[in-house]
């Protein structure tokens, strides 16, 4: 594995380094293409700011301090500047305009919550049984597919569905793939995941998007220098792609953001 477009900063508050440790790391392990992809920065209307996004107020050194390391590296290695992103409804077009205004080159669609978030959102990793909220989550993931703006879509199995209508999930997870088929966006498979012993990637999600054909992708999302290289992982998730017979395409192609 020679890419990885799924790296977060220490500005997020729950990752920890210093850029160019990540850099220095992925270029020492064979990384050819990279990017930065850290939480993006959302203020709202109450003026609440997530914990685990880039501040808004240190966007600005983010893409300077990425954008500088991509000079001084670039004989070994090509750099790109973006964010990690969800898609919110009413604020959608809002958040693209600041992804552009803060120079980002390009994004990945990761949905940790639905309900827009704050104040009354759901995290979507804590487990619900409601076949409402899994639908809400899988629209927003065929929405920002749709929109033709993201790169691909990060750990797109994140909602943890505990209910027993496998019915409703298969067919929620079959439009999240056919999304992807028809719009060629790749879906990723989470190394944190897999490192982490995290619930995804669930094999529940994979063996459908198997069956699909869906392009499928890897992504470290490092959070920790060590992690700009999970060579541990990558097995794991190689055995993944042999066991649900995934269309694995390696390195997705970047969509630029214009
Ligand atoms: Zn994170
Ligand atoms: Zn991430």
């Amino acid at each position: 594995m020679d890419y990885n477009y799924h790296t977060h900063t220490v500005r997020c508050n729950h990752a920890t380094g210093t850029d160019e440790e990540y850099i220095q790391r992925a270029i020492a392990c064979g990384i050819t293409d990279m990017g930065f992809s850290d939480h993006f920065p959302l203020s709202f209307s109450d003026g609440h700011e997530s914990g685990y996004r880039v501040p808004v107020s240190q966007v600005s050194e983010y893409v300077a301090s990425i954008s500088a390391l991509r000079d001084k590296y670039k004989n070994q290695i090509d750099l790109h500047i973006g964010f990690e992103m969800e898609y919110y409804p009413s604020r959608f077009d809002e958040m693209i305009a600041a992804a552009r205004k803060y120079g980002a080159e390009y994004l990945l669609l990761g949905q940790h919550f639905i309900g827009e978030e704050w104040p009354n959102g759901f995290y979507v990793t804590l487990g619900s049984d409601s076949t409402d909220q899994l639908k809400e989550y899988t629209d927003c993931v065929v929405a920002g597919i749709e929109s033709g703006l993201f790169t691909y879509v990060a750990h797109p199995d994140l909602f943890r569905y505990t209910g027993n209508d496998h019915d409703f999930y298969h067919e929620q997870a079959v439009r999240i793939c056919r999304a992807s088929i028809a719009h060629n966006v790749p879906l990723e498979i989470n190394l944190l995941g897999l490192r982490a012993g995290r619930f995804y990637p669930q094999n529940a999600f994979w063996s459908i998007a198997g069956k699909t054909g869906c392009p499928v992708t890897f992504g470290f999302d490092s959070h920790a220098p060590e992690d700009a290289f999970d060579e541990a992982s990558i097995p794991v998730a190689e055995e993944l792609v042999r066991k649900f017979d995934l269309n694995y395409i390696g390195k997705p192609e970047l969509i630029l953001l214009k």
